[in-house]
């Protein structure tokens, strides 16, 4: 039996009728920029997220870099976040001209690690960035503590965890930022690429608006340089209509993964994920540790079970961010996880006899 990382056309075929007509609205009107369903996607994620206002924007890479334009983070700052993640958080950073901090992640999460991070603060430290990986959020509250004490900006990378809670915040409500993706993968996913910036600040997000369209407002009236960061109509459009169903998928994601932590309950040495108390993951990812992870992925792949390794470098390693001056060992538990880390299905369309199929090959491999 073949079982596919993600099958996009599994989902696709459910909502195909109430897609195309959304499409085909716009494509009548042709009203590519900026037109009603920017807006209306924009109420409706600061709604679902427990926000003041949503600024849609081009991705998730852009949600983070307008984010982090318009709060003025640039040359000679340092922000703080975790070397486990997307390469885009780290990205973001440096091209306004910071300083990426990184600070090592807790091994049960895979999520930064709060209780490592005020040592990393400096003089020169504007923000911290925690990442909310594979559907959780990072532990938030005794971050905001740190950031309350040393008068940091928070921003959210919650591009894996629209809908997901923290002591009952939704992700992107917490910090002074949120930052969501839409690329096709992630568990509201657009017809192409996309994002949102999300916050409880009206002036910050008008800001934002002005950053997205190259810091204008009346347009032609340039305020600031800021760039061309728009999200498309036609990609609001395809998102109003799967926002409608996405708490019926992350419901599905979890039930997924109760019956994945069930299944493989009881086989040493793979561990399951672990969700913190007080949280609710929207579980993006499902992500086991298992030492023999390659050969174990290698025998899944000969099955026809897809697998993926999130991510096989930590972001301190990484060739472009040599100069930073970190090596191999200064983040232990990350660079472990690199080598441990593999996600396995968890898509809202799986069926039963799929999650057997992948959890009785893992048994197998190990047997
Ligand atoms: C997907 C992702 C991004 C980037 O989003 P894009 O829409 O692909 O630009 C940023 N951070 C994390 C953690 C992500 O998973």
């Amino acid at each position: 039996m073949q079982v596919p990382l993600l099958d996009l056309k599994a989902q696709y075929a459910t909502i195909k009728d109430e897609i195309a007509p959304a499409v085909q609205a716009v494509l009548d009107s042709q009203y590519f920029i900026n037109g009603p369903e920017v807006k209306q996607l924009e109420a409706a994620i600061a709604d679902y997220s427990q926000c003041k206002a949503a600024v849609g924007v081009s991705s998730g890479t852009d949600a983070l870099l307008a984010g982090l334009m318009t709060l003025g983070v640039g040359a000679g700052d340092e922000v703080i976040t975790t070397p486990f993640t997307f390469f885009a958080t780290a990205g973001a950073i440096w091209r306004v001209g910071a300083r990426c901090v990184f600070v090592d992640i807790q091994p049960e999460t895979f999520n930064i690690d709060p209780a490592q991070v005020e040592a990393a603060v400096t003089e020169k430290t504007k923000a911290i960035m925690p990442v909310h990986l594979f559907g959780q959020t990072a532990d938030m509250d005794p971050m905001l503590a740190i950031a309350a004490r040393h008068d940091l900006f928070v921003v959210e990378d919650a591009a894996q965890a629209i809908g997901a809670t923290y002591r009952g915040r939704r992700a992107g409500s917490i910090g002074a930022i949120g930052c969501f993706s839409f690329y096709p993968s992630k568990n509201l996913g657009g017809l192409g690429d996309g994002g949102m910036i999300t916050t409880q600040d009206e002036e910050l997000a008008a800001r934002l608006r002005q950053c997205r369209s190259h810091g204008s407002g009346p347009k032609y009236f340039h305020h600031w340089v800021g760039g061309n960061f728009r999200l498309d109509t036609i990609q609001a459009a395809g998102l109003l209509v799967k926002l409608r169903h996405l708490d019926g998928w992350s419901a599905k994601r979890r039930a997924n993964a109760a019956r994945y932590d069930e299944l493989l309950a009881d086989c040493p040495p793979v561990v399951t994920p672990t969700v913190s108390e007080g949280n609710v993951s929207i579980f993006n990812q499902y992500v086991i540790r298992v030492p023999r992870r390659d050969a174990l992925q290698a025998f899944l792949t000969d099955r026809g079970i897809g697998t993926v390794v999130y991510y096989p470098l930590s972001l301190h390693q990484q060739e472009c961010f040599k100069d930073l001056g970190y090596k191999t060992g200064d983040f232990p538990v990350s660079e472990k996880a690199a080598t441990e880390a593999l996600a396995l299905p968890i898509y809202p369309e799986l069926t039963d006899e799929q999650i057997v199929t992948v959890a009785e090959s893992i048994k197998e491999f190990l047997s």
